[in-house]
């Protein structure tokens, strides 16, 4: 009797919190992070903003700009971004609403589009495990969510492939790389990386998953620490790719 007291209740509270969801959408819609049109339900961006998103085709080019960069670390397979980032442009407005201003549906929907085209291409295809470039635990906390997860999970509601948190952490709290130039950036993300229970990760082929790359220096790190992981394989995937 009480239990299904209790879940009655809990059925009238969801109710009465969707119901405040639907006011507060009425009346404060998410807006376009790019041009600040309010969206329709799903939208990331708007449909005038969508069509000027400059995507790469990396999942088809063998050799890409991305590719370029891991090309000397024997365990690297194959990599692509999706969109190009430039500093200033729409992409960049785009990720830093993403990362900053507390709205993870918006990195979330455009994984999972991203994903999506990525599949048709066949990109993911061997692929074991997808571990996002972890955050340290006192940024977690300062932002609510990392970034690079987030981008994973859309990945894996595209594609169904499992997603690792567990076994690559951050163990340093490093400075921002964008306020860094040259070998400051490779300096500041050396050994921030560390592996646990790297038997788990015997042979398997791990797809590295980050918001941007831009001089790679970030993923090199976790490829360093994940050289523990014996006999893996590593590709890496990010939603924009610096130009210029
Ligand atoms: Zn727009």
């Amino acid at each position: 009797m009480k239990i299904s007291y209790f879940c009655s209740m809990v059925k009238v509270l969801r109710y009465i919190q969707s119901l405040w969801e639907g006011v507060l959408e009425l009346f404060y819609p998410a807006l376009c992070p790019i041009c600040d049109t309010p969206l329709e339900k799903g939208e990331y961006v708007c449909p005038s903003c969508h069509k000027t998103l400059r995507r790469t085709e990396q999942a088809i080019i063998r050799g890409n700009s991305t590719e370029q960069l891991f090309m000397g670390n024997k365990r690297f397979e194959r990599g692509g971004a999706y969109l190009f980032f430039e500093k200033g442009g729409d992409v960049q407005k785009m990720i830093l609403n993403f990362k900053f201003a507390r709205r993870p549906e918006i990195g979330y929907e455009l994984a999972k589009e991203a994903a999506l085209a990525f599949m048709e291409a066949g990109f993911f295809e061997g692929i074991d495990v997808i571990i996002p470039v972890p955050l340290h635990p006192r940024r977690l906390r300062e932002r609510g969510y990392n970034q690079a997860e987030v981008i994973a999970k859309g990945v894996h509601e595209v594609t169904h492939i499992a997603v690792d948190t567990t076994h690559l952490l951050r163990i340093k709290n490093n400075q921002h790389q964008a306020a860094l130039r040259g070998m400051k950036r490779e300096k500041n993300v050396e050994d921030i990386f560390a592996v646990v229970h790297p038997e788990d990760m015997y042979r398997k082929h791990i797809l590295l998953v980050d918001d941007v790359i831009t001089t790679g220096n970030t993923l090199c790190s976790c490829m360093k620490a994940m050289g523990k992981f014996r006999g893996c394989r590593i590709s890496v995937f990010a939603l924009g790719k610096a130009i210029g």
